[in-house]
């Protein structure tokens, strides 16, 4: 399911995932791992998880989508099955300059499926299909 991240990303979320398991608490260890491997989105997604904005969003047929809300407010929404998220930062540096691999709000996906923090949302299809559409209009 996460094979578009390197290996070397997956080993470390399965990591971060046993040891939360263990200990409900994620070593200094790994989360030096995740700065060195995501530079500046690690913190920023932490903060994400720990504020609790990743929901899981679930519609009957098992299709799934996940909302972040960032940092100023605004929803985004990722792909885990194509690795996509909707927000400025991902278009420019991972699209275009291809400097990093995800933005934070995919990164923050990433952790809260490792330490079991994503609020889950069913929804119907429509609602979903809406959701998956919708991209920068939905504002109000
Ligand atoms: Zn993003």
């Amino acid at each position: 399911m996460d094979s578009t991240l390197p290996a070397v990303a997956q080993e470390l979320l399965k990591e971060i995932r046993k040891a939360f398991q263990e200990t409900s608490h994620v070593p200094d260890d790994l989360l030096l791992g995740l700065k060195f491997l995501f530079g500046p989105s690690a913190v920023p997604a932490l903060d994400l998880v720990d504020q609790r904005s990743v929901t899981r969003v679930v519609s009957p047929s098992g299709r799934t989508a996940y909302q972040v809300l960032g940092s100023s407010g605004k929803l985004y929404t990722c792909y885990s099955s194509c690795h996509f998220c909707t927000c400025p930062a991902f278009g420019f540096t991972v699209l275009q300059k291809s400097e990093s691999f995800l933005c934070k709000h995919i990164l923050a996906v990433y952790l809260s499926r490792a330490l079991g923090a994503c609020q889950e949302l069913t929804v119907s299809e429509e609602q979903l299909t809406s959701i998956l559409l919708a991209e920068e209009e939905d504002e109000g």
